[in-house]
């Protein structure tokens, strides 16, 4: 047995937690830990469906990415996994998906404001959004460049990473981290809420600001019409 078996089923498990909280369609997503030990990551075969995936299936690179166990090929996104292990010691747990709300501020190209305690409650500040990549970094190493771009929006504005498990890749989607691959998905899990929120709270103040209430004629014609005392909506009652 691989002396990586606890850390391959624990993975897999955490990877299956992706379509259990609604973060992931298809094969989309995936779930990292890192073994620093070892200096191991084992992490999400590419492109195998979550009903079918076993924890053999689950793949161990080296930090530099070069298999060490396993037949399938790792996550695409493997080496983006990499530069945020490098980067942040304290993450052991790496998470990327295309969360629907979370991917909304992405392609937004916004940073997430933040607008309420529980935002506070686990991102220090407001949720960065990290620059377009070039074109050199996109026909370059490409999941590589993403990783780096990731580790230069936390030092350019001088953000401890694990102050702020999460970010969201402009154009792309978030990536989250946590102390081991259970937390890194609480933390993907935490942030779509709070992206859905952030939308959802802009959106009411924006309304409030822009859009009048209905003319109250017509809301007493529709209610009253219903309730009032000489209502006459609908049938004569019998
Ligand atoms: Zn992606």
């Amino acid at each position: 047995m691989s002396k990586f078996q606890a850390l391959k089923e624990k993975v897999l498990k955490a990877n299956l937690l992706l379509p259990k909280h609604d973060l992931v369609v298809f094969t989309w997503g995936n779930v990292s830990e890192i073994d620093r030990e070892n200096n191991v990551i084992a992490i999400k075969p590419s492109g195998v469906g979550y009903e079918e995936m076993k924890a053999e299936d689950i793949v161990i690179v080296d930090i530099d990415g070069n298999r060490v166990e396993g037949d399938l090929n790792p996550s695409s996104d493997t080496a983006t996994h990499l530069e945020i292990y490098k980067a942040f010691p304290d993450a052991n747990g790496v998470v990327h998906t295309h969360s629907q709300w979370a991917t909304i501020w992405s392609q937004a190209g916004r940073n997430i404001p933040a607008y309420g305690t529980t935002h506070a409650d686990y991102f220090y500040g407001e949720i960065p959004c990290t620059r377009k990549m070039t074109e050199q970094e996109i026909k370059g190493e490409y999941e590589k460049e993403t990783g780096k771009v990731i580790v230069e929006t936390f030092e350019k504005r001088s953000i401890q990473g694990m102050q702020m498990p999460g970010v969201l890749v402009h154009s792309h989607g978030p990536f989250s981290w946590g102390k081991d691959a259970y937390d890194a998905v609480h933390n993907a899990v935490v942030l779509e809420y709070i992206a859905k929120m952030a939308y959802a709270a802009e959106q009411i103040v924006s309304i409030e600001n822009k859009l009048p209430s209905m003319q109250p004629e017509l809301m007493d014609k529709h209610f009253l019409r219903k309730h009032g005392a000489n209502a006459y909506y609908g049938q004569a009652k019998r």
